[in-house]
């Protein structure tokens, strides 16, 4: 011990050998620090007691080799056919789903939650808060969380944390909400399952955003969707090749249990 005690400038060889053992330790310590410090700055840790309420994500770090794949607008009758797919790939994922469609189709809530995915809510019933014009716009979203959320705990037992706005509307209000009603808002880096762009193009613009931290929208709600389908398969093989995990928005955000 007394010869990291430095403060006196003896220029003993013994104390100065024991001095540079302990200003190199103080040095690695410093960077260890500084390290850490500076990963904390790029993407802080929380707990349960500071979960970023009203906050807006739209992809994760990229400092591990993973990718978040979500799916909107279920559960619906071809949820079960993603559920396969995403089981073959050893996928985890999270469905952002609407309190109706839950209601509909609880069974398949409840097959979501058991494959080891994370439900996370989608609103009731949908609303395009762009051409919303009334003036209760946030009574009517606050009710709209609510009652998805009521639908999605009734069937599954679980309360779902994240909320993906019906087309991604998102404003400071809205974040104020998200706030009040304790949820975290997750849009997405890159999707375009539902838009009228060929197939050819589709496909090329998932491919060319799989690239760790990404958060991808595809759907498995609303009308058929067997081209997603073929386009998420695609996805899934070209991940394994790049070596992506797929993983669940919990996860990719550091916010899992
Ligand atoms: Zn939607």
């Amino acid at each position: 011990m007394k010869e990291n005690n430095c403060s006196n400038g003896s220029s003993g060889s013994k104390r100065g050998k024991g001095c540079l053992e302990f200003f190199r330790c103080f040095l690695l310590l410093r960077l260890l620090l500084l390290l850490v410090s500076a990963t904390c700055l790029v993407w802080p840790s929380f707990g349960a007691e500071t979960l970023p309420y009203g906050e807006l994500f739209t992809d994760g770090p990229s400092n591990k080799p993973w990718v978040a794949l979500t799916f909107d607008d279920g559960p619906g009758s071809d949820t079960p056919k993603f559920l396969e797919m995403l089981r073959r790939y050893d996928a985890k994922a999270t469905f952002f789903m609407m309190g109706s469609q839950v209601k509909q189709h609880p069974d398949v809530a409840r097959e979501v939650q058991k494959e080891g995915h994370l439900i996370g809510n989608h609103t009731f019933s949908h609303p395009n808060f762009y051409f919303y014009k009334k003036e209760d716009k946030r009574e009517k979203l606050k009710s709209e969380i609510e009652s998805g959320r009521e639908a999605i705990l009734g069937a599954t037992g679980s309360d779902p944390v994240f909320l993906r706005m019906p087309n991604g509307y998102v404003r400071d209000w809205v974040k104020e909400v998200a706030q009040e009603e304790k949820v975290i808002l997750v849009n997405w880096t890159y999707g375009s399952d539902w838009t009228k762009i060929d197939t050819a193009q589709m496909l090329k613009g998932y491919l060319s955003h799989l690239h760790s931290g990404a958060v991808l929208l595809f759907h498995d709600g609303g009308k058929d969707r067997s081209r997603t389908l073929s386009i998420l398969e695609k996805v899934l093989k070209e991940m394994e090749k790049k070596n992506l995990k797929a993983v669940r928005v919990d996860e990719i955000l550091g916010l899992s249990e």
